[in-house]
């Protein structure tokens, strides 16, 4: 990505905004949740939550190089969860509901959001699956002026204090079977209606101040205005959210990979073990080389995704492949730190196990590392 000197000024003052607004992150992740409501009216008073939206819609309509410096900075934040919270907010729902919502759906949801005062979430995996669109059972069937909807969402980040969220669901006639991607759809459904459920997740392996919840549907009425797209449009939508979603999160672990190697490295040097620092131990020397060789890839290569998506070109393998190896890197990186620091890393509620357990849900969040494996190898067979 070419990023400007407009782009590192704003680097200079995100990260301030973050240092203070985020100050209070260890407490947030032992008290296992985030103030999300009171942090993102903040953040919106500063425009943080709608920099790459139209300015008519309330954003700043600024280009995808500070999408990029801003989920970087997100990466070096202490723990994931801000980075895995804010990142529905602003880089999968908000320009989702911009480039295929209504007005009415601009008007009801964009707006609110990019000031903070609504929180968003996107709701595609169910009890059933997640890898696998043909596990998606949520319907919405036409009725008069509204869509009703049924069905159960399962590990939804946002879904138990989001204000609304898009629904990936079969938009069928009661005469039309809910299967094949035709169907899909997106759906927006505020979460405060009558027949929403929704379940919080208190105990998880990381990202423990974010929030994670379940969303049951019954019979939830709402205006037909509020599905997103043409009829039949749901899955090119979503290929389009998960290629924004993905570049965003390599961005994020990017940054939280070099933290990790920045953290060994300074353990590395501190600690001695026969009578040298671990650094000058050609065994940890090489480790650590070995992530920091990987580190630079990962970084060119997911700035150059951005680039792709700057210029809006199709980008969905770039992202993926990029999206598979930052992941995996800040996985590397957390396990390399833990290693480093011996026993004292294995103490609960540190920054060092931390690193390890929030790394985990790379592997899964925003599409699982087969999944990523199963797309890149299709597309193996049709270019080659
Ligand atoms: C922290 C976190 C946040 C999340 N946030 C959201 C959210 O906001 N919205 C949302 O909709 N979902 C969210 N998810 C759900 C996430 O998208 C799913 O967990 C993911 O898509 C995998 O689906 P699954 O858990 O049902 O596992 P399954 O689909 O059952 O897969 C299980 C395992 O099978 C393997 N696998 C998958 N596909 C293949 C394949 N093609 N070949 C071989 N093996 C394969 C993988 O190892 C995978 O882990 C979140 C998950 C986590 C952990």
């Amino acid at each position: 990505m070419r990023l400007t000197r407009h782009h590192e000024l704003f680097r200079t003052s995100v990260r301030s905004v973050l240092e203070r607004e985020c100050a209070a992150v260890e407490d947030w992740e032992r008290e296992g949740a985030m103030p999300v409501h009171d942090l993102y009216r903040t953040l919106g008073e500063e425009g943080l939550l709608g920099l790459t939206l139209p300015v008519e819609h309330g954003g700043l309509g600024l280009d995808l190089g500070y999408s990029y410096v801003w989920a970087r900075e997100l990466g070096r934040v202490a723990s994931g969860s801000p980075a895995m919270s804010l990142s529905v907010q602003t880089d999968i729902v908000l320009p989702l509901l911009v480039a295929a919502g209504s007005g009415r759906v601009v008007e009801d949801f964009v707006r609110p959001a990019v000031r903070g005062e609504l929180v968003a979430a996107l709701a595609a995996t169910e009890p059933g699956g997640g890898s696998d669109l043909a596990a998606v059972r949520t319907t919405a069937v036409p009725d008069g002026d509204d869509l009703v909807l049924d069905g159960r969402k399962a590990f939804i980040t946002h879904g138990s204090v989001a204000d609304f969220a898009v629904v990936l669901c079969h938009l069928t006639t009661p005469d039309t079977a809910a299967s094949g991607l035709d169907s899909l759809a997106l759906v927006v459904v505020p979460t405060d209606l009558p027949g929403v459920r929704r379940e919080r997740y208190s105990a998880k392996l990381g990202n423990r101040a974010c929030d994670h919840g379940g969303l049951d549907l019954a019979g939830v009425r709402v205006p037909r205005e509020y599905a997103l797209g043409e009829p039949g449009s749901g899955y090119e939508w979503l290929t389009r959210v998960f290629t924004r979603e993905r570049a965003f999160l390599a961005a994020v672990a990017t940054s939280r990979a070099e933290r990790a190697l920045a953290g060994a490295l300074a353990r590395a040097r501190g600690r001695g073990v026969l009578g040298r620092p671990l650094a000058e131990h050609q065994a940890i020397a090489f480790a650590l080389a070995e992530l920091d060789a990987e580190l630079a890839l990962v970084e060119e290569y997911t700035g150059a995704v951005f680039q792709l998506l700057d210029e809006d070109r199709p980008a969905l393998r770039q992202a993926s492949i990029a999206k598979l190896r930052a992941t995996r890197l800040e996985r590397d990186a957390a396990e390399a730190q833990l290693r480093v620091y011996g026993g004292e890393g294995y103490l609960d509620g540190g920054p060092v196990e931390r690193a390890w357990r929030d790394a985990r849900a790379g592997a899964l969040a925003g599409g699982a590392d087969e999944a990523l494996l199963h797309l890149i190898a299709g597309h193996l067979s049709t270019d080659h």
